[in-house]
Formats: structure tokens, C-alpha cells, sequence
């Protein structure tokens, strides 16, 4: 194992890259990790010195807090290479502030900015030869924040480890996605950690989404939890409705605390409104969107995410009440999911400074 200092980080090579025997031409998503791995430990009230070393198990005990208190948090971004083989991440500097802004709500230290965006891209760096390149292909980036105090009481952790790991991912394949508005079940409410990528919401929300899938449905809408009134996010997108020629989609902090800021959200909203389409941030109510589609001025759902980009939604449900979405020639969902790839790609300008150049 070689071992030299950039930028701060120690960087610590395998000797053993997997990289020749990883199958590339079936990717399933977050199943295979590339050679290394990033970590930085935050003990007794200091953030020691990050490192990059080979992807391997964690030394915890049982007792380590993140098993017992769930407190954990994580973010999701990509990096993703053109056609001369450049590398670009998109907009990290969102991820980094709103990974910080999940960790302080839940009683974490901010990590420092260096460790976040240096250290992601001496990773993405180290690692660029596990990008994959076919069309819609990248190299998804999770960064993992827990609580590593080996001890069961319920207090914050005194020491916690932020990790990040990347896996190459294929090109989104959902099939037909049809949601269930949910009316029972609730993932957020107001005050809570809706609006932070908290480990413990995603564990919420499976029992839900499970229940739906055996009524055939692939996501969930989840609904406010006080009234189960106002449409919110689509399992972990945010979602879009397109009423006539207009785009609607729910607001985030500081208006509600329930929803995810999502940086594919945010990026839409810009584009949309730079190409001339009407945009709402506003709470929407399930009544609204069913009398859309009564009237026929429901044209479009979509979810926005990291991971699918655009999710065009194919039919939605709500107690008695179910319609198919029609497939549009130039939907939304199509335009702006072009234009976002396009700019993710390196394939247009970017007169938005998202592209973020890795080498
Ligand atoms: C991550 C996430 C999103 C999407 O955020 P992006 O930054 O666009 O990837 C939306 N909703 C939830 C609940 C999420 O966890």
C-alpha cells in the first residue's frame, strides 16, 4: 500500500483494484463500490485528518450510537464524464450546505467544507476509471455522516465518522410508474426532520411503499401529515405537476419543514423559468389536481432526483379516485431533463455555474 498527502487528505492506494473484474454492462444500482473510500473522524471535539483508503468494513461495536439513535445522515450526487473523458460534479456545494444543514438538526458538528468538496473530488479523482460512459450512465457519490460513541445512552455521540463511498450507476430504468397518494401514512410533519436527508426517513418510509407496491403501485405521494390534504414528494423525489402550461410543485424550507430541498428540484425550477414556463412553489391540493384531470389540464407528474433526474409518473391514485397520465410529445419532464443531463454532460453551456470540473 503507497501513501502520500494532497491537499491535506492522506491518500492511501489499493493495492488490489477490483475494478477489472467489476461487470459493467449489468449495473444495478448501489450494489457494486468502486476501489476507495474517503473518512474523516471527529473525536473529542476535533476533525482529525480525512482520508482516502481502500473500501473495506467499519470497526464499530454494537454499542457504536448510530445503531441504537439513528443518528445518521446522508447525501446523493454524481459525477459524471464526457465524451473526452473530463470529469464534472453538479452543483456539489448544495449537497455540502444541506448535508451540514441535516447534520445541525440532528445534533451533529458541520463538517468542514474542505473535507466535503476536496475530499469528494480526490475521491472522484483516485477513482475516475470507475465512471461508466454509456448514455444516462455515472458514478453515484454517497456521503454517509454517523454517530460512533460506543455507549447506549440517549444523548448526542461525543465522536462520529463522515464517510463517502461511489458506485458506478447504469442509466435510470423504472418502467411504467404509477403513485398512490398516501392518506394515512406520514413521512414528515411540521418540525421534524422532513427536510433533512435523516437515515431514519427513509426507514419510515418502507413499510408505506411496500403496502403500495402490492396494490401496484411503484411510489407514494406522501400527503401533509395534519391533514392529508397537500401533495408533497414522490417516495424520495420531489414531485411536479403540470397543470395546462403551468408547473406546480410544493414549497421547501424555511416555508415547510417537511419536504427535501432537492438540488434537481431547485435546478428545475431555475430552468423552467429561464425557458419561459410559469412556475408555482406553493402548497397543492389533492382537490386541485383531480379537478385538473377531470378538466383535462392535467397534463403531467413528474418526480425530480438525483438518481432518476425526471421520473415521469404514468398514473395516479387517491382513495375511490385513479387516472392514467397521458404521454405527451414535448412534455416537461422530457425538455427539462435533456437540458439538466445536457449540462450535467458537458454537452451545452453552462451559464449557471453548475458543472464543477474534477480533472
Ligand atoms: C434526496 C431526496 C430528494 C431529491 O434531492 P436531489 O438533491 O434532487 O437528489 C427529494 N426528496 C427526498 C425525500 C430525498 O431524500
Amino acid at each position: 500500500m503507497t501513501s502520500e498527502v494532497k491537499n491535506n487528505i492522506v491518500i492511501e492506494k489499493t493495492a488490489h483494484s477490483k475494478l477489472s473484474q467489476a461487470d459493467f454492462s449489468h449495473l444495478v444500482f448501489g450494489k457494486l463500490f468502486s476501489d476507495h473510500m474517503l473518512v474523516a473522524d471527529y473525536i473529542d471535539g476535533k476533525w482529525q485528518t480525512p482520508k482516502i483508503m481502500p473500501y473495506q468494513p467499519l470497526p464499530y461495536e454494537p454499542s457504536a450510537k448510530v445503531f441504537h439513535y439513528g443518528q445518521a445522515v446522508f447525501e446523493g450526487m454524481k459525477a459524471y464524464k464526457d465524451v473526452n473523458g473530463q470529469v464534472f460534479l453538479f452543483r456539489p456545494e448544495e449537497n455540502f450546505k444541506r448535508m451540514n444543514n441535516s447534520a445541525k438538526r440532528l445534533g451533529m458538528p458541520p463538517i468542514p467544507e474542505a473535507y466535503f468538496l476536496q475530499g469528494i473530488k480526490e475521491l472522484v479523482k483516485l477513482d475516475k476509471d470507475w465512471i461508466p460512459t454509456g448514455p444516462g450512465e455515472s458514478l453515484y457519490i454517497r456521503p454517509v455522516y454517523i454517530a460512533t460513541e460506543n455507549a447506549v445512552a440517549a444523548s448526542p455521540s461525543n465522536s462520529y465518522r463522515f464517510m463517502v463511498m461511489t458506485s458506478p450507476a447504469g442509466k435510470y430504468y423504472s418502467g411504467d410508474v404509477k403513485v398512490k397518494v398516501e392518506d394515512k401514512f406520514s413521512r414528515a410533519c411540521d418540525g421534524g426532520v422532513g427536510y433533512a436527508k435523516a437515515a431514519g426517513n427513509y426507514a419510515a418510509q418502507f413499510y408505506p411503499t411496500e403496502k403500495a407496491k402490492k396494490e401496484g403501485f411503484q411510489q407514494i405521494i406522501w400527503t401533509d401529515a395534519r391533514e392529508h390534504k397537500y401533495l408533497e414528494e414522490a417516495g424520495t423525489m420531489n414531485i411536479f405537476f403540470r397543470i395546462g402550461d403551468k408547473l406546480l410543485t410544493a414549497p421547501t424550507v424555511p416555508q415547510s419543514s417537511r419536504i427535501l430541498p432537492g438540488v434537481t428540484r431547485k435546478s428545475i425550477i431555475q430552468l423552467a423559468e429561464d425557458n419561459g414556463v410559469e412556475v408555482e412553489v406553493r402548497p397543492i391540493e389533492i382537490n386541485e389536481i383531480i379537478e385538473a384531470a377531470q378538466n383535462d389540464n392535467l397534463k403531467e407528474i413528474f418526480g425530480a432526483g438525483t438518481a432518476a433526474t425526471v421520473l415521469p409518473i404514468s398514473g395516479i391514485k387517491y382513495k375511490d379516485f385513479y387516472t392514467d397520465l397521458p404521454q405527451l410529445k414535448d412534455s416537461y419532464a422530457e425538455r427539462f431533463k435533456k437540458m439538466l443531463m445536457d449540462i450535467q454532460y458537458n454537452r451545452t453551456d453552462d451559464p449557471y455555474g453548475w458543472r464543477v470540473p474534477v480533472l
